[in-house]
């Protein structure tokens, strides 16, 4: 079996079925909650969330609302006054430039303050149901490193090389796998790896083994 087949297959048997995990009931609230999670738990995001859109949850509330208090309503938030920033920017530009509405393409998408290519890729998927690549998180970057599966390490470049490896018909899946496995077995720090069904084809894996060997 080819590397990448038995890498879906196994991450399969594991995830499949798993869906993102922000809370959100509109594309804008899920663009919100995207932008906050960038370096924060989606734990902590849907904790916040779950306030904040009892407050506001469009883009003319945040559009109209004082930073000071978009900062206050997501202090617990890593970068906080940052993200405040952007949903705030980024509210004015949905309705300046797209009607109110969450715009829906990659192009349109990554022209919005605080908007790159992964939380485009996440919008597209959980908000429009359509695929358009695959979002390299730390999750998604860290894994695709350990594995071989790419060098690189600036994450866009990640995904161009993930794109390439990977049939078009399995991206979908691939978005939820990768984190899954990078949360529940390829910590960051101690990697389960005993205990991970991919060991077999993992470059990391096959390293420390080497290094073991050769002691
Ligand atoms: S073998 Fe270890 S490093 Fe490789 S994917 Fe599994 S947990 Fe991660």
């Amino acid at each position: 079996m080819k590397k990448i087949d038995l890498i879906i297959t196994e991450l399969s048997k594991l995830y499949d079925g798993e869906k993102g995990s922000l809370d959100f009931t509109t594309p804008f609230e899920l663009l919100v909650a995207v932008m906050l999670s960038a370096q924060c738990t989606d734990a902590r995001v849907n904790i916040v969330t779950k306030d904040l859109f009892k407050v506001a949850n469009t883009p003319e509330q945040f559009a109209k609302m004082n930073i000071k208090k978009i900062e206050k309503l997501i202090s617990s938030i890593s970068f906080y006054r940052n993200k405040a920033k952007h949903i705030k920017e980024c509210s004015i530009q949905i309705i300046e430039n797209f009607d109110g509405n969450v715009p829906q393409s990659m192009e349109e998408l990554t022209s919005l303050a605080g908007i790159g290519r992964k939380s485009a890729n996440v919008i597209m998927l959980e908000a429009f149901n359509d695929c358009q690549g695959i979002a390299v998180d730390t999750h998604a970057h860290r894994i695709s490193n350990r594995l071989g599966l790419s060098n690189e390490s600036d994450p866009l470049k990640v995904e161009q090389d993930l794109l390439k490896k990977i049939p078009k018909k399995h991206w979908r899946l691939m978005n939820h796998l990768l984190v899954y496995h990078g949360r529940a077995v390829c910590d960051a720090r101690k990697p389960k790896c005993e205990e991970c069904t991919i060991s077999s084809c993992c470059k990391y894996y096959k390293s420390i083994k080497n290094k073991s060997r050769s002691l």
